[in-house]
C-alpha cells in the first residue's frame, strides 16, 4: 500500500493525477518533508520525472544541494568526482548537473559522449575562479620543473595544464604519490596548508579560498564544544588549519558522510556547507545534526523550476573544447591511477 500525503494546503497544482503518479517518491521522502512541503514540491517532482524519462535523462546532485533535489528528483549523489565517475556506467543520454559549473565541465570530460547541462550557468565557485591556465604557466615558469598538482575544484583549462589533480580525501596520497621534494598544490590555499602539515614534501601554496570554508574559525569550534560538550566536530579540509586542529576527524564530503553512517556519533557538527547536514538527516536518524548554517550561495541557484527549464530547452549545454577534455582527463587519469581515496 503506497501512502500519499492529504492536501493539507490549498495548492491548485497539487493535482489527484500528480498525488497518484509522485506516491512512491512521497513515501521515500515522508520523513524529510512535511507534508505541507510536499504538497508545494509535488508538481514539479512530477514534471521533472516525466522529463526525464522524455529526455533519457538523469540528475547528478552534489551533497551542498538543496534538500528538494537531493532527496526528490536526484539519481546520482555525491562529491563533484563521485556524480563524474558514477554518470559513466549509467546508461542515460543528457546529464543535469545539479551543481556549480566545474562540476558539469568534470562530467563531460568524463562522459564525452553524453549532452551534460547546467541549469543556471552563473552557478560558479570561487576557488575554482581563483586560478587561471595562465596562472599555472607562470607558476610553473617560477618553479621549474615542480610538479602541479590541482584540486578537482578548478576549470577544465586549469586541469588540462596540470600534472595531476587531487580531492580532499587523496591530496596528501598524490602529493606523496610523485616522489618529489618540492610540489606546487594549487588553488586552495587551506587544503595545501593542511595537507603541508601532514606531509614531508615542501607544499607551494597559491592563495585560493573557497568563499564558505574560509570563514570558519577556531573560536566557532570552541563555542560549539562549550554549547555542546557530548559533540562530535567534523571539518573540511577547506577550512583554515586551526579549526582542522580543533576537530575530531577531517575529510571530504564523502568521507565525512561516511564518518557519520559508520560511527553514529549521538552529537555531531560539521563544519563544512550546511546543506549537507539537511541531506545526512534522513540516513541518520540516530544521530543529531548541530547545524553550522554557511550555505554556497553558487549552490543555491540551481532551483526546481530552472531544472524543468533546462530539461525542457536542454539548456544550458556545458561543453569542453576536446584538446582541452583530453589533457585535463590525463590529469584526472593520473589521479585516478593513485587512488580514489
Ligand atoms: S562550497 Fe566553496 S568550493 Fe564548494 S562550490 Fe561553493 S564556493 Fe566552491
Amino acid at each position: 500500500m503506497i501512502a500519499m500525503p492529504q492536501a493539507v494546503q490549498a495548492n491548485p497544482d497539487y493535482t489527484s493525477e500528480i498525488a497518484e503518479r509522485t506516491a512512491p517518491i512521497y513515501d521515500r521522502v515522508k520523513n524529510v518533508f512535511s507534508d505541507e512541503e510536499w504538497v508545494h514540491l509535488a508538481p514539479y517532482v512530477d514534471e521533472i520525472e516525466r522529463l526525464k524519462k522524455e529526455r533519457n535523462a538523469i540528475i547528478l546532485a552534489h551533497n551542498y544541494q538543496t534538500r528538494d533535489i537531493f532527496h526528490c528528483v536526484s539519481d546520482i549523489v555525491g562529491d563533484s568526482l563521485a556524480l563524474a565517475q558514477r554518470a559513466t556506467e549509467v546508461d542515460a543520454d543528457v546529464i543535469v548537473l545539479a551543481g556549480v559549473h566545474f562540476m558539469a565541465e568534470t562530467t563531460k570530460i568524463l562522459n564525452p559522449s553524453k549532452t551534460v547541462l547546467i541549469p543556471d550557468p552563473q552557478a560558479g565557485c570561487s576557488l575554482a575562479e581563483s586560478i587561471t591556465a595562465e596562472d599555472i604557466i607562470k607558476m610553473r615558469a617560477l618553479y621549474p620543473g615542480v610538479p602541479v598538482v590541482t584540486y578537482v575544484n578548478t576549470s577544465a583549462d586549469v586541469k588540462a595544464v596540470s600534472d595531476v589533480t587531487c580531492t580532499s580525501a587523496n591530496a596528501k596520497q598524490v602529493v606523496e604519490s610523485l616522489g618529489a621534494d618540492r610540489v606546487m598544490l594549487f588553488p586552495d590555499e587551506f587544503l595545501a596548508q593542511n595537507v603541508a602539515a601532514e606531509t614531508e614534501v615542501e607544499i607551494i601554496t597559491f592563495p585560493g579560498r573557497c568563499e564558505v570554508h574560509e570563514k570558519f574559525s577556531a573560536k566557532q569550534v570552541d563555542d560549539l564544544r562549550r554549547s555542546y560538550p557530548a559533540v562530535t566536530v567534523l571539518a573540511h579540509p577547506e577550512c583554515p588549519p586551526e579549526v582542522l586542529q580543533k576537530a575530531d576527524f577531517s575529510g571530504s564530503t564523502s568521507g565525512m558522510a561516511n564518518f557519520v553512517t559508520e560511527n553514529k556519533p549521538e552529537q555531531v557538527a560539521l563544519i563544512t556547507e550546511c546543506s549537507m547536514s539537511d541531506n545526512l538527516v534522513a540516513g541518520n536518524p540516530e544521530t543529531k545534526f548541530i547545524r553550522s548554517c554557511s550555505l554556497c550561495p553558487h549552490m543555491q541557484l540551481i532551483t526546481m523550476p530552472k531544472i524543468i527549464d533546462s530539461l525542457t530547452n536542454m539548456t544550458v549545454e556545458v561543453t569542453v573544447d576536446e584538446a582541452v577534455a583530453v589533457e585535463a582527463k590525463k590529469a584526472l587519469d593520473n589521479m585516478l591511477a593513485v587512488g580514489r581515496g
